[in-house]
């Protein structure tokens, strides 16, 4: 039988859900490539690099997914070059052929021109660079407590995040939190309470995606966890011990990076070989209202790395439930294309969003409706523990929720040397 191969590179939320709901005729293979043995749940990464959750708690291995589908093999390998004018992909050691290509390999961090900033200011994006964040965090009040210098305290005491979007907002809500209640009286040298969490923005207001009054309400929350919120304050210069803003500079030996995604390198790949391939400004790959490409029309792009056409002109935001959604309908589009039936153009459904400041406050936004405080963290922790992947994770987390609100412990509280490096 001559098996129709499609090929699927990344299993992230886009990519996993299409081979979930792609179901192979009996002449048709999916192979699922991911870098990474696992699938990672990135909305709570940075619980995970404030010690409230471990690693595999927001995790899970690509192969699990698929024990028993039979049709869908699972290889570990990163893609380095795409040809799609010979159906091919090339990886470090081999190439693969492809009847269909479903691209989803999602963003990086964007230091906007300032590359070597990275290396004093993490972003959050993988399991490598949350441990590296809360290796960091929780050296630095190990340093402080042993040192009597009150000016170098303060250096190791502060702690700047950079970027009021959604992740930013949450790391500097839970490292207050982490300060002045869950280690307040685990030090003899230092109080912990005394910490500064410094939260720099460039717009003019936190959650700059959420209506104006749900971003004075997370930024009083800030406030009141003791956070110090800089609007319009563009960071300039950064090296081990500082940070240089257009209004001041602090000393700081943790910083981290919540500031600019940029789309992954691979879409740069598709246009490396084919001029025409169309990337935006961002390098997001525009694809047709049917999630593929003009020219190539069995290669479809799907979530964070894709540029959807719609109204604004912006494309669709890089979450996760635009992915989801991609990946269910590229899996009905992909069946189609392969039985040479019409496409289904995509239209997005926008549930809202949400994000949470500290243990039990959030802000939701879903059409009309606008929810704060605790009844807002309620609904961000339903909706977190229904999406977050596999029984185990979904009962583990909530045990560890319900636990740390009662006592406000922080569990992964554990210092691992981090395997973290510079990579695309
Ligand atoms: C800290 C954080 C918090 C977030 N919070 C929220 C939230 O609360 N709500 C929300 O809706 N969204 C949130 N998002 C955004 C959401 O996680 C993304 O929009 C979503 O993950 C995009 O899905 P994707 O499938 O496009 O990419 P990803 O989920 O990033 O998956 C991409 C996959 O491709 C693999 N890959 C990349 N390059 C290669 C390569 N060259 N070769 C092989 N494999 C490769 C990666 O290993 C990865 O598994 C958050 C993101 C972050 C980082």
């Amino acid at each position: 039988m001559n098996m129709k191969r499609i090929v699927v590179i990344g299993a992230g939320f886009a990519g996993l859900n299409f081979a979930k709901n792609f179901s192979p005729a009996p002449d048709q293979e999916i192979i699922l490539v991911d870098r990474r043995n696992h699938h990672l749940f990135q909305p709570l990464l940075y619980q995970v690099a404030t010690a409230g959750l471990s690693p595999a708690d927001i995790s899970m291995p690509i192969r699990s997914f698929f024990r028993n589908e039979e049709k869908i093999k699972v290889i570990l390998d990163e893609v380095v070059g795409i040809e799609p004018n010979k159906n091919q992909i090339q990886f470090k050691n081999s190439v693969l052929t492809y009847d269909v290509l479903v691209l989803a390999c999602g963003a990086n961090h964007s230091y906007f021109a300032h590359p070597e900033w990275e290396i004093y200011a993490p972003g959050l994006k993988s399991l490598e660079q949350a441990t590296e964040i809360r290796r960091r965090v929780l050296s630095a009040f190990e340093e402080a407590e042993k040192i009597s210098n009150p000016v170098l305290q303060r250096e190791w005491m502060t702690f700047v995040i950079v970027g009021a979007g959604p992740t930013g907002v949450e790391l500097a809500g839970a490292i207050a939190e982490l300060s002045r209640n869950t280690i307040r009286n685990d030090f003899r040298n230092i109080d912990p309470a005394k910490s500064k969490v410094i939260l720099v923005e460039a717009g003019a207001r936190v959650l700059a995606t959420f209506d104006p009054a749900l971003s004075e309400t997370a930024k009083k929350n800030l406030v009141n966890l003791g956070v110090e919120v800089r609007l319009n304050t563009r960071v300039t210069a950064m090296d081990e011990k500082s940070v240089t803003t257009d209004h001041a500079s602090f000393f700081s030996r943790t910083k981290i990076w919540a500031a600019g995604v940029k789309p992954s390198i691979t879409g740069k790949f598709l246009k490396d070989a084919d001029a025409d391939i169309e990337l935006d400004s961002s390098g997001r790959v525009r694809i047709t209202a049917e999630l593929n490409l003009k020219k190539y029309p069995n290669v479809f792009v799907l979530g964070d790395q894709s540029h959807f056409p719609e109204s604004s002109g912006r494309g669709l935001p890089g979450v996760a439930t635009v992915a989801i959604q991609q990946g269910h309908h590229a899996a009905k589009n992909v069946a189609r294309f392969l039985k040479r039936e019409k496409l289904l153009p995509f239209s997005y459904f926008d549930k809202g969003t949400m994000a949470t400041i500290g243990r039990k406050k959030a802000v939701l936004q879903s059409g009309k409706l606008k929810m704060t405080g605790f009844p807002a963290w309620l609904a961000w922790l339903l909706v977190h523990i229904y999406y977050l992947i596999g029984f185990r994770n979904r009962v583990l987390v909530l045990l560890q929720w319900f636990w740390s609100y009662l006592t406000f412990s922080r569990g992964a509280r554990l210092i691992t040397e981090s395997d973290w490096k510079l990579k695309d």
